[in-house]
């Protein structure tokens, strides 16, 4: 009967223009009819000279009183479908971060299924030969055959049942296969595959483990949302574990969100360790082929588990069990570019959608997540101690400006001292300095001129093994000028302190030490980063230094000291979460000392020493910073008192971008509440970066009812502006 019937479907076009976020009706060829499924992507011709563009089928009809329409063109691919609950969540994400659906929809698939041909993602088959024949005809048939080739294949497959295809002669198997005495088998091969070699030992739970264990699996067929707070070492990832596998036992399937892939390869091998093939990892850093087989791999239902970075939030799965987010204050959770949306909120939205508990783990939980779980929105499990009676490292502070009257500018003796001390007894080393390069910045000291990237608005970093200055965010460089531009004088010189500058030192007072650094510039090759932690680990490299990568998740057995180099570098930064930050990372690179139970220490070196932060890592007291940092919150109106909305007002022409801001403000102010505070514009942050100029404002609000109309408005009256646009952020990271 459908074959006879007109068959239609409205089609989400894949356009980059906002206005454009409708539904296009299409025809849908004979030929297409019975494959055509709502999600699917298809391709279309579309605008003047019917070029073909992408887009997704949002509904199939029967009927339609639009004439003349055009037919779909083709189907993008088979297997990609959105379902109905993606379909959903697309929805959703349009409403909270009030992107396009599109867009939304976009960011649900892996990124190479994006680019306009799919050629080069088709999956890897391997061809298999095996015999059509009896083996007893084979053996006398054998007798006959003249080839040398074609006997030596035959007699592989009397021996084995099936045989790789490439490994033998092209020509041997053609008339072997046209003569109909052997045939072929093709079988999908994933890019990335593991062995079935589990190797870990699991371990029984402590008792506290298991507590926080049965209290998950009391709400496994419940939303419900658990803030696993454990010190470092306390055996969160176990428990996730544990968890995965009753889930799994049950038919169900686990998501594991992890920060960065790199920082957190740690943990998926202990997954690959612990359950084999049954993995399947989603993360930037694969291949475009290697991301499109591990979806693959989700979709078919192939594994039960998938371990990935942000985007991995989005994986296909219909019978999920649990959600697991690790490391639940990373940064990395909440995309910085259209949508912006937190992977948080969508796995709370999952959560809902399929009944199943959410798991936020962390040592340094936001304050924002650990408000909720005292409020009892989130159900609050903490585990204050490391397994097995392990003591958390002893935390001793150092006072610089003392130091500096000793002329020990950049380590300060006490921790000079403890080096050589854990250098002798064979231990390891960590040391923090948050940033990389040489110095800081590089100024005349004749002038006091200073070198700024003429793109952005910051002063450039000296890096001396290339004698470039460089700038952190744009990349521009420049080899280190020998004369000043303002004064001609040749008197150019770099202050403060960068990791460069830090191995210096370090080469200069421990002679014997065999130094490793990682930093963006060390670990910019594929697999560089891997291979330092890899060699540290095999005990190749005494000291490793570096910026705060060094600090997540890394679990060294022998490192028994950790100096933080320079505290007041995360201390002072101008944002409302500094506090709550620097006290995250001390702790985080604190925890990465005697974790297998040497006795341990972490020396932190500033200028603050009285700074309420210090004081209270140094009594190692999340609680007391967190209600300090409340007390500064309430008072300023800053979440989760309020709740924050960033705008940014951008061109490349700084008049413009000034008029608009002020213009924004002003719609704004006669269109929100009156209760809502609206601050801006200001040109904080880094005002000009790569060229554009950017005006921010900022609204904290409590309820609005008004918010989200004016803004979508707001954003509507620039889309076609020539030379402004306009990017809005719901509860921005950072302001
Ligand atoms: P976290 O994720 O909280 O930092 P891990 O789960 O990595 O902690 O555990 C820290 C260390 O303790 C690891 O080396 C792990 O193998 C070990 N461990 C965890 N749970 C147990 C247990 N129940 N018995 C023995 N060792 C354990
Ligand atoms: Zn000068
Ligand atoms: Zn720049």
């Amino acid at each position: 009967m459908k074959g006879a019937m007109n068959m239609y479907v409205e089609v989400l076009i894949e356009y980059k223009v906002k206005s454009l976020d409708r539904t296009f009706t299409y025809l849908v060829p004979d030929h297409l009819k019975d494959i055509v499924k709502i999600g699917m992507k298809v391709k279309v011709p579309f605008g003047q000279g019917d070029s073909l563009i992408n887009g997704f089928i949002t509904n199939i009809k029967y009927d339609s009183n639009l004439g003349n329409l055009k037919s779909i063109f083709d189907v993008t691919d088979r297997e990609l479908v959105l379902n109905e609950e993606l379909l959903k969540l697309g929805d959703y994400i349009k409403d909270t971060t009030l992107c396009t659906l599109i867009s939304a929809y976009q960011t649900m698939l892996p990124s190479s299924l994006k680019i306009k041909t799919i050629t080069s993602n088709y999956q890897k088959q391997d061809s298999y030969l095996k015999l059509k024949m009896p083996k007893e005809f084979i053996k006398t048939y054998i007798e006959d055959v003249r080839g040398e080739r074609q006997k030596e294949l035959l007699e592989s497959l009397l021996r084995e049942e099936k045989v790789l295809k490439k490994d033998y002669s092209p020509s041997a198997v053609k008339t072997l296969l046209e003569k109909g005495i052997i045939e072929e088998e093709r079988v999908n091969v994933y890019r990335i595959s593991k062995e079935d070699n589990k190797d870990s030992i699991e371990f029984n739970l402590t008792k506290e483990q298991e507590e926080v264990y049965n209290r998950i699996l009391e709400s496994k067929n419940k939303s419900e949302t658990f803030l696993l707070h454990g010190v470092t070492g306390s055996g969160k990832t176990e428990i996730y574990m544990h968890v995965i596998k009753k889930i799994i036992e049950e038919g169900k399937c686990a998501i594991v969100l992890v920060p960065e892939i790199t920082l957190s390869m740690q943990i998926v091998n202990n997954f690959y360790k612990r359950f084999g093939s049954d993995v399947a990892i989603l993360h930037s850093a694969l291949s475009q082929g290697e991301k499109y087989d591990e979806y693959l791999k989700v979709l078919r239902g192939d594994v039960h588990i998938i371990v990935g970075t942000r985007s991995a939030i989005f994986a296909p799965i219909t019978n999920l069990g649990v959600i697991i987010i690790d490391e639940e204050h990373s940064e990395s959770y909440k995309q910085d570019n259209t949508p912006r949306y937190n992977a948080i909120d969508i796995a709370k939205w999952r959560s809902e959608y399929h009944n199943i508990p959410l798991v936020l783990g962390s040592a340094t939980p936001t304050y924002e997540s650990y408000a909720r779980a005292l409020k009892g929105v989130y159900t609050l499990l903490s585990l204050p101690k490391r397994v097995n009676d392990i003591s958390l490292p002893s935390i001793k502070i150092i006072d610089m400006a003392e130091e500096a009257k000793k002329r020990n500018m950049i380590i300060s003796g006490y921790l000079k001292e403890k080096i050589h001390e854990r250098l002798e007894k064979k231990e390891q080393i960590i040391l923090l300095l948050n940033r990389r390069g040489f110095g800081t910045l590089v100024n005349c000291a004749t002038c006091g001129y200073t070198f700024k990237c003429p793109n952005c608005d910051i002063t450039l970093t000296y890096h001396k093994s290339s004698n470039t200055l460089r700038c952190h965010y744009c990349g521009f460089y420049i080899k280190k000028p020998d004369i000043c531009p303002e004064c001609k004088s040749t008197e150019i010189k770099d202050a403060g302190l960068g990791t460069e500058k830090l191995e210096e030192e370090l080469k200069k007072n421990f002679k014997e030490a065999r130094l490793i650094r990682m930093d963006a510039d060390t670990t910019s090759r594929k697999g560089s980063h891997e291979k330092i932690i890899k060699e540290f680990k095999e005990e190749k490299y005494d000291i490793l230094f570096g910026t705060q990568m060094i600090s997540k998740g890394l679990d060294f057995p022998k490192v028994s000291l950790v100096g933080v180099i320079n505290a007041d570098m995360t201390l002072n930064i101008p944002d409302f979460r500094s506090g709550e930050r620097a006290f995250a990372l001390l702790s985080q690179v604190s925890g990465r000392a005697g974790r297998s139970g040497l006795s341990s220490e972490v020396v932190i070196q500033t200028f603050n020493p009285d700074n309420f932060t210090i004081k209270m890592l140094e009594m190692g007291s999340f609680l007391k910073n967190y209600q300090y940092e409340m007390s500064i919150r309430k008072k300023l109106k800053y979440p989760p008192y309020y709740y924050l909305v960033g705008i940014k007002i951008c061109s490349s022409i700084y008049e413009d971008a000034s008029i608009e801001a002020t213009k924004v403000y002003n719609y704004l102010k006669s269109n929100l509440n009156p209760q809502s505070i609206i601050l801006g514009p200001t040109t904080a942050g880094i005002f000009k970066m790569k060229n554009i100029y950017r005006f921010q404002i900022v609204i904290k609000y409590r309820y609005d009812d008004n918010l989200k109309t004016a803004l979508k408005s707001m954003d509507e009256m620039y889309i076609n502006h020539k030379t402004v646009y306009v990017e809005v952020d719901m509860n921005p990271y950072y302001i």
